[in-house]
């Protein structure tokens, strides 16, 4: 099983008429896909049939491969005797199936910097601001969740899809635990980056999507306690979800276990495929990957630090640990326009906006009003890298960002960069 990308050296023609490699740097949106995903729906391709449908060789075969899926993703998680794994479509729909199955009063805190999935499902929300510092942080969890009676949610990103900065998740789990508040981690930029372990982590639920583990697109999953999952109305109705069926309406059984919540044919291949990756990952020396990916972010601070017009922006500060995302303020720009040259003239692909974090956004910019996403004064300007990824890459975003921005130290600072 390997994590090489497919489609590492796509060819793509620029604006001027030249043929350059495609420097992918949005990896933070959608991955591409990992060799271990590509070869596992291969494998499948010939075979597969209805996931617990029929009774024949297909059937039974992806049934197998369905349940065997769902197995790995436990063990990416370490989830533990009392968790179940649903597959979802997404993060999205992960959070969304939680945001159901939470107990009727249930109280959901979370910080306003959260990616617009991780903010808008819950039905009866405390938004903190979000803080300047870990400590503060923890200290505003811990005022809020003083102040709440009954059931309570807090749920929180591994780390930013805007900034890259790791959340201190664990610190901020056992605040949580400690007003009896269980924890749910929107894994969705963390699991492509760093373990995900949910003792680890302190989280009683974890979210994550396969499109940015290097799967395909499709497939996602909610891992965590079963309890409010088991107790919950079915997040889909139809086939599958159900268990038995009488002539009146309403006269249903409904099914028990993950099958509850997987209404309707499952994603087989969209499971198999982000189960390869969980594999692949489990099996490769993390250390080695992170060591890399610390490289690159190093290599394209640095970079950054001789383009003056492109200002990285943080949540918590410069230095705190982040994963391959940087964003970057454009004061002088509009940010889309940058990003479609860096596209059409220089074949890096990036992305401009607010990346489903407006609140965020305009936190980071100062912008005082919601507006446009990809332009006006919250847009920002996003890379992002992972596997894959070269010092070419870097190199040339970084070139590309001093061109289109004016910047005057860009070449002899890429020189020395190269030389490196
Ligand atoms: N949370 C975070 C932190 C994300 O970055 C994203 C995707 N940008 C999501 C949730 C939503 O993921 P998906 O679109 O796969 O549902």
């Amino acid at each position: 099983m390997t994590l090489d990308i497919v489609g590492a050296d796509l060819p793509v023609r620029l604006r001027s008429g030249a043929t350059v490699r495609f420097a992918h740097l949005d990896y933070a949106a959608s991955a591409p896909c990992a060799r271990a995903a590509a070869d596992a729906v291969q494998r499948l391709l010939p075979w597969y049939g209805s996931v617990h449908r029929g009774a024949g060789a297909r059937s039974a075969r992806s049934t197998l491969e369905y349940e065997r899926a769902r197995q790995a993703v436990a063990d990416f998680t370490g989830a533990r005797s009392d968790d179940t794994v649903v597959f979802t479509r997404n993060t999205t729909d992960a959070l969304n199936l939680l945001a159901h199955a939470l107990p009727a009063g249930t109280t959901t805190v979370v910080f306003d910097g959260e990616h617009h999935a991780n903010l808008l499902p819950w039905p009866n929300a405390v938004r903190l601001p979000t803080p300047p510092d870990p400590d503060t942080a923890v200290a505003l969890l811990d005022r809020a969740l003083a102040g709440i009676a009954g059931p309570a949610l807090f749920a929180v990103t591994g780390a930013s899809n805007v900034t890259g900065e790791l959340w201190p998740v664990r610190r901020l789990a056992a605040v949580a635990h400690s007003h009896g508040a269980r924890v749910a981690v929107d894994a969705a930029q963390l699991a492509p980056h760093r373990p995900v372990d949910l003792d680890a982590l302190g989280a009683d639920y974890l979210a994550f999507s396969g499109h940015k583990l290097y799967a395909p697109f499709g497939a996602g999953a909610l891992v965590g306690r079963a309890d409010w999952l088991d107790a919950a109305e079915p997040y889909l109705r139809g086939g599958g979800a159900s268990a038995a069926v009488g002539d009146h309406a309403g006269d249903v059984t409904w099914a028990t276990g993950p099958a509850r919540h997987e209404g309707g044919t499952p994603n087989l291949l969209g499971a198999v495929s982000l189960a390869a990756v969980c594999e692949a990952l489990a099996a490769a020396d993390r250390n080695a990957l992170h060591a890399r990916e610390q490289q690159l972010l190093a290599r394209l601070q640095a970079g950054l630090a001789d383009v003056p017009a492109a200002v990285p922006v943080s949540l918590f500060s410069d230095t705190h640990p982040r994963v391959g995302i940087v964003s970057l303020a454009l004061p002088d720009h509009d940010a889309a326009t940058v990003a479609d040259r860096l596209g059409a003239d220089h074949g890096v692909g990036v992305r401009a906006g607010q990346f489903c974090a407006h609140p965020l956004a305009r936190r980071l910019t100062g912008a005082t009003r919601p507006g446009g996403c990809a332009t006006g004064p919250a847009a920002l300007l996003r890379i992002s890298f992972g596997l894959g990824t070269t010092d070419s890459d870097i190199d040339r975003v970084v070139a590309a960002l001093s061109a289109e921005t004016g910047s005057v130290a860009s070449n002899e600072g890429l020189a020395l960069l190269t030389a490196r």
